[in-house]
C-alpha cells in the first residue's frame, strides 16, 4: 500500500477568493468584538460572586427572555471589577438576576452561569463538566470523536472541549475560563472522568487578543500524545492535535455524513472537502468521487485518510481512487459547468460566508452562486447536499436562496432532510447563537 494512492491535482493557479476557515464555532472571534488596546489583562482567581454588576432594563429583559448574554452597552455599573470575575448581576432596581462571568474587554460583557447565587464555583464547574460528559453518553453513538463541551450550550460559556479518541482538545474563549483555578478544575475533572492519553490546548491568537489575554502557544497540557486515529460511522481519520490546520475535524457534520451517505450514488463531487469528511463517507456508495478544496495541507491529510479507508472506499469506487483537486471552488464549478460535466451527487460545505450580520447580503449571493452552479450540473434524481455554517444566515434565508437558485437553474428541488449540527453540539433554545449549521439534503428534478 502506498501513501499516495492518488496525487493531488492543482486545477487552477487563480488566487483563492476565500481563506480556509479555522474554527467554525459561533462562539469564537466573531462574537468577541471588543477592541484590543494593546494592554494585557491577568484574570483573577474566580472564587465567589460578591462583586456586583448593574445592567440596564434592556439587558434585564434579554435575560428574562432566556438569553445568557448581556452586551457592554447594557452594563450600567461595573466599577473595579477584575477581568474574568464571577459577578452578581442586578437589574436597575437592584434585584439580583443571577451569577455571571464577566469580561472586561469583549462586547459580550456578561455571560450568565446561574440564575442562583454561586457559593462554590469550582464545584459548579465540576458538576457542569460531569453533566456534559453524561449527556454525550446518551446522545452520541458510533464515534470516538465528538464535542464534549460546547460552551453556552453546556452552561460553560467560553469553554470548548472536543474528544478525538484518546486525546482531548480544549479551547478557552474568555477571560473567566482562562483563569488558573478554572483551568485546574477543567483539567482535573476531565482527567479523572475520561483518563485521556493527553489534553491539548488550541490557541486562536485573535481570540486571546480580543479578550486581552497574554499570548500563549498551542500545546499539550497533560500527557505527550499529539496524534491519533479516530473512527466515526466506521470511517477512520488521522488526527494531529498540534500540526497542520488548527481545526481538527468538523465534528458538527458527523451525523450529516452518515445521512448523506444514505442517498449518495453515481458520480459525486465533494466541494470544500477539507480532510475528506463527506468524500470518505460517500465514496463506498458512489462509482466516482472528485473532491475539491483550496487548502493543500487539508488535501494531503484527506489523501492519507483515503489510504486508511481503502477497502471501504473500494466497495463503491472499485479500482477508482478519490480524485483530490486543489482549486478555488468557485472557479472549478464555473469551469466544470461550462465544460458540461454532470454529477449524480454534489456536496457543498463552504466556510462561513457571513461572519458578521453586515456580510449577510454578500454571503447569500455567494450561497446562491454555488448552489446554482451545482444544481445545473446535477442529473435528474441527483442529490444535492448543501450546507451553511453561517449563524447570521438563518435556515429560512438559506432555503430562500436555494429556492431562487432552483428557479434560475430551471430545476425543481424536493427536500429530503433539513438537518443541522450533530447532537454533541446542542442547541439551547432562546440562545439562537448556539444553532448555526444548516445541512439540506434534496433531490433535483428538471
Ligand atoms: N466539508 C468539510 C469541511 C469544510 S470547511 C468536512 O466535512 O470536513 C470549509 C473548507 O473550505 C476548508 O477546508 C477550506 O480550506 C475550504 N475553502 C475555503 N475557501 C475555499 C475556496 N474558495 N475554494 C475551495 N475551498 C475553499
Amino acid at each position: 500500500m502506498t501513501d499516495q494512492p492518488c496525487p493531488i491535482r492543482v486545477l487552477t493557479s487563480r488566487t483563492f477568493q476565500r481563506a480556509p476557515s479555522k474554527v467554525r464555532s459561533p462562539f469564537s472571534s466573531s462574537e468577541s468584538r471588543g477592541e484590543y488596546h494593546g494592554s494585557m489583562v491577568r484574570t483573577t482567581a474566580v472564587s465567589d460572586s460578591v462583586l456586583k454588576v448593574g445592567i440596564s432594563r434592556r439587558g434585564a429583559e434579554r435575560l428574562k427572555h432566556g438569553h445568557v448574554w448581556v452586551y457592554r452597552s447594557d452594563v450600567t455599573s461595573a466599577d473595579f471589577i477584575p477581568p474574568g470575575s464571577l459577578v452578581t448581576v442586578c437589574d436597575p432596581r437592584g434585584k439580583i438576576l443571577g451569577t455571571a462571568l464577566y469580561s472586561a474587554s469583549s462586547q459580550i460583557a456578561i455571560r450568565m452561569i446561574s440564575r442562583e447565587p454561586v457559593a462554590d464555583f469550582a464545584a459548579l464547574l465540576r458538576q457542569r463538566i460531569v453533566d456534559a460528559i453524561s449527556y454525550r453518553e446518551r446522545v452520541v453513538h458510533n464515534t470516538d470523536a465528538y464535542r464534549l463541551i460546547f460552551s453556552e450550550a453546556d452552561f460553560l460559556p467560553g469553554l470548548i472541549v472536543d474528544r478525538y479518541n484518546d486525546i482531548l482538545s480544549t479551547q478557552v474563549l474568555t477571560q473567566a475560563m482562562d483563569a488558573a483555578p478554572v483551568r485546574d478544575v477543567m483539567i482535573s475533572t476531565l482527567s479523572e472522568r475520561l483518563n485521556p492519553a493527553s489534553i491539548v490546548e488550541r490557541i486562536d491568537p485573535k481570540i486571546r487578543q480580543l479578550e486581552q489575554l497574554p499570548p500563549r502557544a498551542s500545546g499539550l497540557l497533560v500527557g505527550e500524545k499529539a496524534s491519533t486515529i479516530v473512527t466515526m460511522n466506521g470511517v477512520q481519520f488521522h488526527f494531529d492535535a498540534l500540526e497542520g490546520q488548527k481545526t481538527g475535524a468538523f465534528l458538527d457534520q458527523r451525523e450529516n455524513y452518515a445521512a448523506a451517505a444514505e442517498y449518495a450514488h453515481g458520480e459525486a463531487l465533494d466541494v470544500f472537502c477539507y480532510q475528506g469528511g463527506f468524500s470518505l463517507h460517500l465514496a463506498p456508495h458512489c462509482s466516482q468521487m472528485t473532491a475539491v478544496d483550496s487548502s493543500r495541507p487539508a488535501l494531503e491529510i484527506a489523501n492519507k485518510n483515503a489510504v486508511l479507508n481503502q477497502s471501504l472506499i473500494r466497495q463503491g469506487l472499485g479500482k477508482n481512487e478519490i480524485e483530490w483537486i486543489e482549486a478555488n471552488a468557485f472557479d472549478l464549478l464555473k469551469d466544470y459547468a461550462a465544460a458540461g460535466r454532470e454529477y449524480d451527487t454534489i456536496v457543498l460545505d463552504p466556510p462561513a460566508f457571513a461572519k458578521t450580520k453586515r456580510d449577510l447580503d454578500s454571503a447569500l449571493r455567494g450561497y446562491k452562486e454555488l448552489n446554482l452552479r451545482a444544481l445545473k450540473m446535477l442529473r435528474p434524481g441527483g442529490i444535492l447536499v448543501t450546507c451553511s455554517c453561517s449563524y447570521h444566515a438563518s435556515q429560512a434565508d438559506f432555503l430562500e436562496v436555494l429556492g431562487t437558485a432552483a428557479i434560475d437553474a430551471h430545476r425543481r428541488l424536493r427536500l429530503t432532510e433539513l438537518r443541522s449540527q450533530a447532537k454533541d453540539h446542542p442547541t439551547l433554545l432562546n440562545v439562537p447563537e448556539t444553532s448555526y449549521l444548516k445541512c439540506v439534503i434534496s433531490s433535483v428534478y428538471r
